[in-house]
């Protein structure tokens, strides 16, 4: 089998690459753990000196890398540079912390010494999605590498550059060569490296089938899995909103990444007092929006990342509309070449309609018009995802309430778009998903949390 990267502004096929045999995998996974046993014995100093090196070279090869991605899944080069320097940061955050989240934490008991330690696992599984190839790779890795473990990185097979580019960077930066290893496989062969009795753990950014294909797999054999999936993010914007303000807040949250993110803002549930005005300004906005060459600076919207998927979101449109939902704005497939589609906006969205009930990985907003908070609140909830949520309201500490106690996902914003950041944790509930990625519980995940009782 082979491994094809397609530009998808272009449908040009810019590389292939021969699928890696089952031998050299199993050679890469022993490699991998020869070179953790002995990074496991390097003190956190000297952990953090390759990482701050990966953060500069994410740094200073900003502009090439985004180019990268544009090339392999047309992600804008602006957002490619954004995304580059967020690895950056985010390298630096687990070089700056890493050894505070870890320290040993004494615990008073009648021991002499009592107190929990955090040792590395071994070599863990990245399965990673294309959408954000470098980021989601790098917010696994930072606090993994960090904490001690080994990585072998089974990314998305649209974009094999990003994943040897990911593991020329870590090498460049000084880490062990062995430490952190890309396996160019499909994913029929994942389950074979989950089943490697030298693979501890897995992490798995990416749809609810890849998800449970391996929490099952891994399950049957007891290891450890954290999982990061879809969602559908509601926004809650309430009748006291400023619908100008409210418009710009979800037009970005729909937007980002071209509408491919897992945080995006989905389900735009909007209460009925104010929701003339809010649509009005919402669909001008998302006209607004340049759609377009990936490599142009001011392009907002590129292609999506694949044909098939854009395919797949233009039937979800369609089913939708075909169940009562209006479009107010696009949802027309453009002429020529490319994976391209346009911003668009539905309304009278409802239970029963894929725009209500799945995901929409690409520019397509929902609005779901209710009567007051407390049926936005059931909306919000009544999803099986539970990623993100935003609330927009004049009034933050109502915001705050109802982000706080009400809404069910793994995090709430008020009147700001939903976003990750490495201070901060991310992971879902629900279908959207378990475990945490990000600041001081993230770098927990792939640890043994071993209590030591010294008489
Ligand atoms: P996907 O098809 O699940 O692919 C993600 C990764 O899983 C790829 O490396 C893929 O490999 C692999 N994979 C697919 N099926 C598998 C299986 N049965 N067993 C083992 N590995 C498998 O998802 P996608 O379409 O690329 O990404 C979009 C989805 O990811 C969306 O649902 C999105 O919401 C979710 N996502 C979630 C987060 C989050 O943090 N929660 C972030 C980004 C994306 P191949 O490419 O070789 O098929």
């Amino acid at each position: 089998m082979t491994i094809e990267a397609v530009n998808p502004a272009t449908d040009e096929v810019l590389a292939t690459y021969d699928e890696m045999t089952p031998a050299s995998v199993g050679q890469i996974i022993g490699e991998v753990n020869e070179a953790f046993l002995a990074w496991r014995r390097i003190p956190f100093p000297e952990r953090a000196t390759p990482m701050r090196r990966a953060a500069e070279i994410l740094r200073a090869e900003a502009s090439e890398l985004a180019h990268l991605m544009a090339r392999e899944m047309g992600k804008p080069v602006r957002d490619g540079v954004a995304e580059a320097q967020k690895c950056a940061l985010t390298c630096d955050f687990y070089a700056e912390n890493a050894a505070r989240f870890l320290a040993r934490e004494p615990i008073k008991t009648e021991a002499g010494n009592s107190f929990v330690a955090f040792n590395p696992l071994g070599v863990v599984l990245a399965v990673m999605p294309w959408n954000f190839p470098f980021w989601q790779v790098f917010r696994f890795a930072a606090p993994g590498l960090m904490a001690g473990n080994g990585a072998v990185l089974k990314h998305a097979s649209n974009v094999p550059g990003c994943a040897l580019a990911i593991e020329d960077i870590f090498r460049r930066a000084g880490f062990p060569a062995n430490l952190f290893r890309t396996l160019l496989i499909g994913s029929g062969r994942v389950e074979t490296v989950i089943e490697h009795p030298l693979i501890r753990a897995a992490t798995l950014t990416g749809s609810g089938a890849a998800g449970r294909a391996i929490a099952r797999q891994a399950g049957g054999l007891l290891k450890k899995t954290v999982l990061e999936l879809g969602g559908s993010d509601p926004y809650l914007v309430l009748e006291d909103a400023d619908p100008e303000f409210a418009a710009t807040v979800c037009t970005k949250a729909r937007l980002i990444n071209s509408g491919q993110s897992c945080i995006a803002g989905k389900r735009f549930i909007v209460v009925d007092a104010i929701r003339h005005d809010f649509e009005d300004r919402f669909v001008e906005q998302m006209a607004a929006a340049r759609v377009g060459d990936p490599f142009k600076e001011d392009t907002r919207v590129g292609p999506l990342a694949r044909r098939d998927l854009r395919d797949t979101l233009h039937r979800q449109v369609e089913a939708s509309v075909a169940k009562g939902a209006r479009c107010l704005l696009g949802g027309v497939i453009p002429e020529g070449r490319g994976a391209y589609y346009p911003p668009t906006v539905l309304t009278d969205v409802r239970a029963g309609m894929p725009a209500y009930d799945e995901e929409l990985f690409g520019p397509v907003a929902a609005i779901i018009p209710v009567k007051n908070e407390e049926e936005a609140i059931a909306a919000a909830n009544d999803s099986s995802f539970g990623l993100g949520a935003a609330v927009i309201t004049r009034d933050s500490s109502r915001g705050e309430r109802i982000a706080a106690e009400l809404i069910e996902s793994g995090c709430v914003f008020v009147n700001d778009a939903v976003r990750s950041d490495p201070r901060l944790p991310f992971g879902g509930i629900k279908e959207s998903g378990y475990g945490r990625e990000l600041s001081g519980y993230g770098i927990k995940e792939f640890v043994n949390i071993k209590t030591v009782w010294v008489a």
